[in-house]
């Protein structure tokens, strides 16, 4: 199969897996115990915890790992919003286009009597800064934007949405999930309080994420936790932890770290080589930009007339996504390219395709051909067999 699902996630990195099992088999004590054993686990966590900071230009006691970017993203929204001293109904501001991670976050907020703001993009998926500060309240606890689209590419202008938020004393928070694997986040820079992501859209370990916290932010006013518990990620985040998936973690930003720049541009050239060969086969139209403020390693585009679902089943040697697969209830409309404004048949015909760090161009070329196929093939236009 060539793989071209990677903002679905990425396959594990040699070296990370390399790095997991000398940790699983070898540093396996808790990382709270006070023994020699537990120090060293203790210390190989902190460890990553500190290369995890370096990379997003945060300290290291403002670094706690989670489950994964879902955790991470209820943690945030809910742990701020929950946080106060008292229980009057606040308000929280975030946009259309984020992942059901947050977005079902607020909901569950707005029916615990709070109230929230979904702010709309524009068509190519883009929140106005202006937007979110006619939108700011005195009674807003906290903004959510994201830092790139997981089904449309979108990079957000989210340090312009900072400048704004900072001047009113409100926190942002910034699911920079799909963001960190090839965009430069670096949390001062970007001006956030909050920042997510996880491991296994990084080319690590599935069931481990990131959660920054500033200092400033939990000095003020520190975040209700999710789990109760032996109190580890200094109370914030209760449970043993998996330190064999931390050290991958950090050892896949370590790799990211190392070529960022290089190989976010092999990854736009293997797009484009991708569209390309497209473009001489059968007639697509692109949903998402493949410019400036687009990531460059993904593409969303339709097929008129096509069951993408459909095709998606019939190509069996390309795995690429029809919507996003992070939801699994993937018989409704992706709520992204509902907001961008596609209509519903547009939508159906549509696919996402992400290039990653093993992608080749030839199998950037391959899957042209075989989803152009696909698509001649269903749609009747295959060439005549002969008699
Ligand atoms: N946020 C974004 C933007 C994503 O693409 C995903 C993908 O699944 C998530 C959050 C959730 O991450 P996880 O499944 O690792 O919890």
């Amino acid at each position: 199969t060539i793989y071209l699902d990677h903002q679905a996630t990425t396959p594990m990195d040699p070296a990370v897996a390399a790095a997991m099992l000398t940790a699983a088999t070898e540093c396996f004590a808790n990382p709270s115990s006070p023994h020699a054993a537990g120090i060293r686990a203790f210390r190989e966590v902190e460890r990553a915890r500190g290369t995890v900071a370096r990379f997003l230009g945060a300290g290291r006691s403002e670094i706690y790992f989670t489950s994964g970017a879902t955790e991470g993203n209820n943690l945030a929204v809910k742990g701020v919003v929950g946080g106060g001293p008292d229980a009057r109904p606040r308000h929280v501001i975030t946009t259309a286009v984020e992942h059901k991670s947050v977005l079902d976050t607020c909901r569950s907020l707005r029916a615990a009597g709070h109230e929230v703001t979904v702010l709309p993009v524009d068509a190519a998926g883009r929140v106005d800064p202006a937007a979110v500060a006619a939108a700011l309240r005195p009674e807003t606890a906290l903004v959510s934007v994201m830092l790139a689209n997981n089904e449309i590419a979108t990079v957000q202008p989210v340090a312009a949405i900072a400048e704004l938020t900072r001047a009113a004393g409100v926190p942002l928070h910034c699911d920079a999930t799909q963001g960190v694997g090839t965009l430069a986040v670096d949390v001062r820079a970007l001006g956030v309080d909050l920042l997510t992501f996880s491991g296994h859209k990084i080319y690590g370990p599935k069931g481990v994420g990131v959660l920054y916290v500033s200092n400033a932010l939990s000095d003020r006013a520190p975040l209700a936790p999710l789990l109760h518990g032996g109190g580890q990620e200094r109370g914030l985040r209760a449970g043993t932890l998996n330190t064999a998936a931390v050290i991958g973690l950090a050892t896949a930003v370590e790799l990211l770290a190392a070529g960022r720049e290089r190989e976010a541009a092999r990854l736009a050239g293997l797009r484009a080589r991708f569209l390309g060969e497209l473009a001489g086969l059968v007639p697509y139209t692109l949903n998402s930009g493949t410019g400036e403020g687009f990531l460059p390693q993904a593409v969303n585009l339709s097929f008129a007339g096509a069951d993408a679902q459909q095709l998606l089943l019939e190509v069996t040697e390309v795995a690429v996504s029809s919507g996003s697969a992070c939801n699994s209830s993937a018989q409704e409309p992706s709520h992204v390219l509902t907001a961008i404004g596609l209509a519903p048949e547009r939508i159906r015909g549509s696919i996402r395709v992400g290039f990653g760090r093993f992608s080749t161009e030839a199998e950037a070329v391959r899957a042209a051909r075989a989803l152009a196929a696909g698509v001649r093939a269903s749609a009747g236009m295959a060439a005549a067999q002969p008699a």
